[in-house]
């Protein structure tokens, strides 16, 4: 879909897969005005197709997309647009079994052809979808988090909480200094000597406490607002922990892991869904929670994959059945 200044949302259509055209002087290749999505639609048992929370991806995007001096693209017309290909691709959504289902990713980006910095007159919005697997492919395992104090993801004022590309080429460095010290995710506290833990390069982050506390960080403007982060304070309100959402130092997660305050830790994100945090680094050391069963997060993990393969109840009315 096409939107021009003045004109707004136009020219809608369809497609096979393919190369875009775009004039080398389109805006976003200089300038980044680019969002985008993530989503997933997932096949239940009785072969029916559904997505999970699609509204909130929608008012997400136009979160971003204000941020970003993005045009508004109303949300029927961004759900009307994933519900379209999704049952057009429905038979590449594949079967229930093994977390297997199909990803999707709505973007928006400056197709202008312009050479300047203003506010882009043309922007187009496209979705595209892939099957994908399971994240883990032998078993859900912990992963180790590198907490990195050098490098921060967006600080104060800045596009933290819009999903916008920059973000996470900004990101890459911390997450391959994360790899050099032979950890698959990086976590970013703000790096202006606040020490406040904020999120993953792709995930939220949350804690379990000894007495049964679900803690995660705040929204504070400067973190992404995970939809699963907020599925899994509510289904795991269901299951009897308490949610928690505010400020979190590093140095307190850490000292609360080594004094058993903290007995686990997970990431959470629509691809991952839940990962088990097995350790945290940094240059100071390693901390490893008490709780390396994950018993908790397992639980957890469990409940919102029943709700998205239709195993449990869609008690909170999360799925949105499109074909
Ligand atoms: N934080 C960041 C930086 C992310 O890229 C993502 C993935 N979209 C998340 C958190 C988790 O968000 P969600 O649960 O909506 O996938």
């Amino acid at each position: 879909i096409t939107w021009t200044k003045g004109q707004g949302w136009h020219s809608a259509t369809v497609k096979p897969y393919g190369p875009l055209t775009l004039d080398p002087s389109a805006a976003v290749l200089h300038y980044g005005q680019e969002i985008f999505e993530g989503m997933k639609a997932y096949r239940h048992a009785d072969g029916s197709v559904h997505l999970f929370r699609p509204n909130m991806n929608a008012a997400r995007f136009n979160r971003s997309a204000a941020r970003m001096m993005l045009p508004n693209l109303p949300e029927e017309l961004f759900v009307e647009a994933v519900r379209q290909l999704v049952q057009i691709d429905a038979r590449y959504v594949p079967e229930a079994a093994g977390e297997h289902s199909l990803y999707i990713r709505p973007f928006m980006i400056a197709s202008e052809a312009f050479l300047g910095v203003r506010a882009a007159e043309e922007v187009t919005f496209l979705v595209i979808a892939s099957p994908v697997g399971p994240y883990f492919t032998e078993g859900v395992k912990g992963v180790d988090i590198w907490i990195t104090d050098e490098w921060a993801r967006a600080g104060e004022g800045g596009t933290g909480n819009a999903k916008c590309g920059g973000n996470y080429a900004a990101s890459l460095i911390a997450q391959y200094e994360g790899y050099e010290h032979g950890c698959t995710q990086v976590m970013f506290i703000e790096a202006t000597g606040k020490d406040r833990v904020e999120e993953l390069g792709g995930m939220n982050v949350f804690l379990v406490s000894a007495d049964n506390e679900l803690v995660t960080p705040a929204l504070s403007g400067t973190i992404l607002d995970g939809i699963t982060r907020d599925s899994i304070l509510k289904v795991g309100e269901q299951q009897g922990l308490t949610p928690v959402e505010r400020r979190l130092s590093a140095q307190e997660v850490l000292d609360g892991i080594a004094d058993g305050t903290f007995t686990e830790a997970f990431c959470c994100g629509t691809a991952a869904v839940i990962s088990p945090i097995a350790g945290f680094k940094s240059k100071k050391g390693e901390w490893r929670p008490q709780g390396q069963a994950f018993e908790r997060t397992i639980q957890i993990r469990d409940g919102v994959l029943d709700i998205q393969y239709g195993r449990a109840e869609d008690s909170f009315g999360w799925l949105d059945k499109v074909a």
